[in-house]
């Protein structure tokens, strides 16, 4: 099924230089970059995107983290994009993560993995939503 999802190369993926090696492998996986743009979000911002994670012991410090320096988004489009996407990725946990996945081969720890990905139709269309407009998505 034809579908979009959320990506974020996290800021230690943009300080750290990832911007072109993760494009790169969505490139060469056949996915398609519908929308893209460097953004700053602030502590608020952060933890309006992970409000689904609000509560939770790490909440206070991924949101530190995410509003820490600039972040690329996209948004990613293909058939099944949301699964195959975060098989690229790996695991949230990059100790568990698959070999040769960007988070297996450039997170620094459980928090600082580099990518973000969407998890559902529902979630990417909330995430989609979160950080663009209808005319900044051009196909
Ligand atoms: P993401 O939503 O960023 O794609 P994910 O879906 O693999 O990652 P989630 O469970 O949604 O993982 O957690 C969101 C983010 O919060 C993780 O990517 C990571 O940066 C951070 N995080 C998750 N679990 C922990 C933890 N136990 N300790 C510290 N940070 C964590
Ligand atoms: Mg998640």
């Amino acid at each position: 099924m034809r579908e979009k999802t959320l990506s974020i190369i996290k800021p230690d993926g943009v300080s750290r230089n990832l911007i072109g090696e993760v494009v790169k492998r969505l490139e060469s996986a056949g996915i398609e970059i519908a929308a893209m743009k460097m953004i700053w979000m602030t502590k608020e911002q952060a933890k309006g995107f992970y409000k689904v994670h609000e509560g939770k012991p790490f909440y206070e410090s991924v949101t530190d983290f995410m509003s820490s320096g600039p972040s690329v988004v996209m948004i990613l489009k293909g058939d099944d994009v949301i699964k195959r996407y975060r098989k690229i990725m790996g695991a949230t946990n990059y100790e568990e993560a698959e070999e040769g996945t960007i988070r297996r081969e450039f997170a620094t720890d459980i928090e600082k993995n580099v990518v973000h990905g969407s998890d559902s139709v529902e979630n990417a269309k909330f995430e989609i939503n979160y950080f663009f407009n209808s005319l900044e998505i051009l196909k």
